[in-house]
């Protein structure tokens, strides 16, 4: 099982969803400038059992229209798992993540998709110049575009 911080609500991560949001601790990533350093602990936050998930899920069921992970693809089946659950409740799902790819079964279980490290140099999603991808997988299409203001 994974910890979690308190799940939250979030409008400009997933471009036309609101999301609930799971940042999950244990990172390895080491992406230098993150701005999320307590996430690279493991014993950080509260374990996120599917009884709590479950819960979480029914309270915001007709309220958050996407399920959004930041973190957690280093326990793929429990990820994949949980991802399918939010699937069959209805939920659009999403991950962010610091690698370039997931595992297979994480992947089928996805909406949208984000890759690539935090890279300070060039910025993030709303940076033209970023390293990051954001994946609609549904359209199989990279629409980084959305997070850039005119
Ligand atoms: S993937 Fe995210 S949480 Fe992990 S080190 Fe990079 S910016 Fe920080």
């Amino acid at each position: 099982m994974f910890n979690s911080l308190p799940a939250q609500v979030v409008m400009q991560e997933v471009p036309g969803e609101i999301s609930l949001l799971f940042s999950i601790t244990g990172c390895d990533v080491g992406c230098k400038g993150c701005h999320s350093t307590e996430l690279w602990n493991e014993e950080y936050g509260e374990p996120l059992s599917e009884e709590r998930y479950r819960a979480y899920l029914n309270q915001y069921r007709g309220f958050v229209s996407c399920i959004l992970f930041f973190g957690g693809e280093w326990q793929p089946k429990q990820l994949s798992e949980y991802l399918a659950l939010a699937k069959t409740m209805g939920f659009k799902t999403c991950l962010y993540t610091g690698r370039e790819r997931v595992a297979r079964e994480i992947h089928a279980q996805l909406d949208y998709l984000k890759t690539g490290e935090f890279d300070h140099q060039v910025g993030g999603l709303d940076s033209p110049d970023t390293n990051q991808k954001f994946y609609d997988l549904a359209q199989n299409k990279i629409i980084n575009y959305k997070f850039i203001n005119d």
